[in-house]
């Protein structure tokens, strides 16, 4: 006899899916109820340490599941039932430091301040740990082969938890596999990427193989970029990202938000981009992004205007959609949203409008150049895109209080716990927790 167990989960700012069980006859009560949590719990970096915070042992919270998330997932020998939830006080009140709520109040304001709302998806690159380069395998049949089968079941899981699965591919690196599902709306959106990273990890495991999604396995290779794309639609539901008579095809809105995006990237790249050897991924001529530009379908653009394969303007405004490349999988979705939203409602707030979109190769110009096109390269370490999150006080503007300071210690506690260790081995311990 077994008694079957729902694991209630939280992304954390560790971009780490945490959390407790409960009985599954009990989900009517804690749906309602939902389980107890920890402030503390958000200090937890992705390596277990736990870094200097405000709440220390007092406090109590609730994570409370989300029944539209639920994931029932059969394995080999077990059945994981797990669904995402948001954290409250006990009180009813969402929580300063839960990822989700954030990213509800971002879709909120977007709502808000441009009547429309966000349809995204993440676009997810991962390797499997125990594959070396095999010369000759990026994407090619007999690279793909070796594959098939988790991408074959991972494809069935995604349907069975309401995804539309995409494309699966073998990609460029060592072991490396690209997987991609359809957009939806952010909440979803964010939702299902957390979700599918679980999925990929399990099924892996379940064919006794380790999937990582870390942001970089070795800084001579290339990197698991999380690629978010995201359009709009107006009140009734149509596409309002596109405008034939806009510069470059962008609608007034979606000007004024990629604009926001460009203006803040470098101080949200600490939450986009939140390991130590993301900033390895986030250098020229790796096809991640190394520069806060617009480019027109050039892949090395930190904010890419994605390919339309259409000429009709209905399917064109249907297609058409801008990509953020500068993230990857050591962040919480919730998080990479909320933020993108956040910076782009800023670039709506403030008027501001995109610069024409690029399409050469920046790092040939000079630092005096790029600055007379409003176009800096990012900052290269995590520390220092921490300090320009910490000096930038629009960002602050959009966080609950409290937030921000929580962020920048569990991130400097992180780093911290990596002080004595060099780059490779950085490298090696982010593999093994994402
Ligand atoms: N691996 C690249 C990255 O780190 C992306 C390659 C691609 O364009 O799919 O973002
Ligand atoms: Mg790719």
């Amino acid at each position: 006899m077994s008694d079957p167990l729902v694991f209630a989960a939280t992304c954390d700012i560790a971009g780490k899916v945490r959390g407790k069980g409960f009985p599954l006859s009990a989900l009517d009560k804690r749906l309602e109820k939902g389980v107890g949590w920890t402030p503390t719990n958000v200090m937890i970096s992705c390596f277990d340490g736990i870094a200097e915070g405000p709440f220390g042992s007092l406090g109590d919270l609730l994570l409370m599941p989300d029944a539209a998330t639920q994931l029932e997932l059969p394995l080999s020998d077990r059945v994981e039932r797990v669904m995402l939830g948001d954290i409250t006080t006990l009180d009813g009140t969402p929580w300063a430091c839960c990822t989700r709520s954030l990213l509800k109040g971002a879709i909120a304001r977007l709502e808000r301040v441009a009547g429309v709302r966000a349809i995204a998806t993440f676009e997810h690159e991962f390797q499997l740990l125990d594959h070396d380069a095999t010369p000759g395998d990026a994407f090619s049949l007999a690279g793909f082969s070796v594959g098939r089968r988790l991408g074959e079941r991972v494809m069935a899981a995604l349907r069975a938890a309401g995804m539309q699965p995409d494309t699966f591919l073998r990609e460029f690196g060592a072991g490396q596999y690209e997987l991609t599902i359809d957009p939806t709306d952010a909440l979803t959106a964010a939702d299902q990427a957390t979700m599918l990273r679980e999925i990929v990890k399990l099924i892996a495991a379940d064919e006794g193989e380790r999937a990582t999604f870390t942001p970089i396995r070795d800084a001579a290779g290339v990197g698991n970029g999380v690629h978010v794309h995201f359009s709009f639609v107006d009140a009734q539901g149509q596409p309002c990202t596109w405008d034939a008579a806009g510069q470059d095809g962008l609608a007034p809105v979606t000007s004024a938000f990629a604009a926001g995006i460009l203006k803040y990237m470098p101080a949200i790249l600490a939450f986009t981009a939140p390991s130590r050897v993301s900033y390895l991924r986030l250098t020229p001529h790796r096809w991640s992004a190394a520069y806060n530009n617009l480019g027109d379908r050039d892949r090395e653009s930190s904010l890419r205007i994605c390919p339309v394969a259409a000429t009709d303007p209905d399917r064109i405004a249907r297609q058409f959609n801008l990509e953020y490349r500068a993230a990857d999988a050591a962040a919480a979705p919730h998080l990479v949203l909320a933020m993108l939203l956040h910076a782009g409602c800023q670039g709506i707030d403030e008027g501001l409008t995109a610069p024409p979109a690029t399409q050469e190769d920046l790092s040939l110009l000079s630092p005096e150049a790029l600055a007379d096109r409003g176009i800096e390269r990012l900052p290269q370490s995590l520390e220092a895109a921490l300090d320009r999150l910490a000096a930038e006080e629009v960002v602050q503007g959009w966080l609950p209080e409290g937030f921000r300071e929580v962020y920048i210690a569990h991130k400097r506690g992180e780093l911290d716990e990596l002080s004595s260790r060099s780059m490779d081995e950085a490298c090696a311990a982010y593999a093994a927790v994402y």
